[in-house]
């Protein structure tokens, strides 16, 4: 995306974006700027749509959605260049396999001069030979040097594409690091949580509602030792896409770390947010799973649930440890429940 504006109104659409981000408990960072600059100017109407409805909803602009709204709206063109990574891969594949073919074809031409070579020596030895020995050993030599060229090429070839595989995994890897998703259940993990709730919990909005659920599944470690790591890797998996499907946008469902989960759920008081707890609390009581070597059902699982709703001026810290309090009273009552913070 290009900004054509002229100084004056560039600063005038400045003027304006500042105190509107202000308002709304924007991070002052610079894709927020450009955002809050691109809405003022109502350049792009779609983005104005979206981001009023997100402002309608959470009272701010989360800092997951703002990245979203930025990608998709303001530099969609320049993303797809994202894609670059993985056209680099492929091209550099069908170039090796190029090269690769060329090599083949070389040694085979090669061996079909060894073979043609080996007969006229077995001619010559019996006295008929068609071809003197001298030429015999040209070829020979010919062909060697043409193969052994091919090989160093090819060679080479490999040479800089292992140091391209090489930066192309360093950028991935990178990318990877960036990453807030937990790759396990694909849900968004701790750090984006975190950003999200300390935004959510600066808005001093008396008009906002949200609730906070804790998940903490129960026993884990003995179902760990009982049916091993894999399973238990299946149910987390399992529960997170559960926690997906109870809790849609706007809630945000979270991996919290190893078997706790969160959910962030706007718009939403605390007694509805126990009601969606004790959904899940329920799918997950449900879940049977037949182990493969044994055949046998195992239907042992469960969580606790600690379920708050926002206080204004409580810091997300102190939401947490209130939240994780009522989780504790789920576990001590027995587990499998649900405690509303009170
Ligand atoms: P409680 O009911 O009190 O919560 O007991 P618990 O055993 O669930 O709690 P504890 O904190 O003692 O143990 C948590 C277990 O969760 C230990 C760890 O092996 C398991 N865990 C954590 N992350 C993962 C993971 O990514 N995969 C698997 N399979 N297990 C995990
Ligand atoms: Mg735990
Ligand atoms: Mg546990």
């Amino acid at each position: 995306m290009k900004f054509a504006e002229n100084n004056n109104q560039a600063a005038e659409y400045l003027r304006q974006a500042v105190p509107l981000m202000v308002k709304h408990n924007i991070p002052p960072n610079p894709l927020n700027y450009a955002l809050w600059y691109t809405y003022v100017s109502d350049r792009v109407p779609e983005l104005n749509v979206q981001l009023d409805k997100t402002l309608t909803t959470y009272g701010t602009c989360p800092t997951m959605l703002s990245e979203q709204l930025f990608r998709e709206h303001m530099i969609k063109d320049e993303i797809n260049g994202a894609d670059d990574v993985q056209a680099s891969l492929i091209g550099l594949i069908n170039d090796l396999h190029e090269h690769a073919g060329n090599a083949a074809e070389k040694t085979e031409d090669f061996s079909n001069v060894l073979e043609e070579s080996l007969e006229a020596l077995h001619q010559n030895e019996d006295g008929e030979s068609s071809l003197p020995i001298e030429s015999i050993i040209h070829a020979l030599s010919d062909h060697t040097k043409s193969v052994s060229e091919t090989a160093r090429l090819f060679q080479e070839r490999m040479n800089e594409a292992q140091a391209e595989i090489q930066s192309l995994k360093e950028e991935l890897n990178k990318t990877r690091q960036d990453a807030r998703v937990d790759p396990l259940t694909n849900l968004f993990n701790r750090r984006a949580f975190d950003a999200e709730i300390s935004q959510l919990a600066g808005v001093n909005d008396p008009n906002l509602i949200a609730s906070f659920v804790l998940v903490d599944i129960d026993h884990f470690k003995r179902f760990n030792d009982t049916y091993g790591h894999l399973m238990g890797d299946k149910v987390l998996q399992y529960v997170g896409k559960l926690l997906k499907e109870v809790c849609p946008e706007p809630m945000l469902p979270v991996r919290f770390g190893g078997e706790e989960f969160a959910v962030l759920m706007p718009q939403t008081d605390k007694e509805a947010a126990a009601e969606l707890a004790e959904q899940v609390r329920q799918k997950i009581q449900a879940i049977r799973i037949k182990q493969k070597k044994s055949g046998d059902i195992i239907s042992s699982i469960t969580a606790s649930f600690g379920v708050s709703q926002f206080t204004i001026g409580e810091s997300s810290e102190q939401l947490i440890e209130r939240t994780d309090k009522a989780l504790y009273q789920a576990k001590d009552g027995g587990r499998n429940q649900v405690v509303i913070s009170s």
